[in-house]
């Protein structure tokens, strides 16, 4: 997708990747909203959660094992942290590539 922002930093920016393998990688959030703010982005274009097909299953495992790799990589798997996945307009999603947020470093706000 050439028009897709995650699409070409996946491709093009391979400096900014904090970890890379040939399914996803991660880099950090440009306005983070934690002092860690890591988004796992897998590299196939697939628009959203509602986008991924069953094939994708193991796909979306891959990318939570991640998440919690790199959760322990910024140090954060101790003190916590969260994963978020933004679906559609009513939670913002901003930008049509699946992407997982991983949000640690300080006490985030509840949800309810
Ligand atoms: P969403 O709201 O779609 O769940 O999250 C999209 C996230 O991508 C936002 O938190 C936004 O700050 C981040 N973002 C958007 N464009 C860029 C970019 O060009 N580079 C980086 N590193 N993050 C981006
Ligand atoms: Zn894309």
């Amino acid at each position: 997708m050439d028009d897709c922002i995650f699409c070409q930093i996946g491709q093009t920016q391979a400096d900014t990747h904090l970890y890379s393998d040939e399914r996803c990688f991660v880099i950090r959030d440009i306005a983070p909203s934690a002092p860690t703010h890591l988004l796992v982005i897998p590299r196939q274009h697939v628009t959203s959660l509602q986008a991924a097909d069953p094939a994708q299953e193991v796909l979306l495992s891959h990318l939570i094992t991640i998440a919690e790799q790199m959760a322990r990589q910024e140090q954060v798997h101790q003190s916590g942290y969260r994963l978020v996945i933004n679906q559609g307009r009513d939670a913002g999603q901003g930008v049509d590539h699946l992407h997982l947020h991983v949000l640690g470093g300080k006490q985030l706000p509840p949800l309810g």
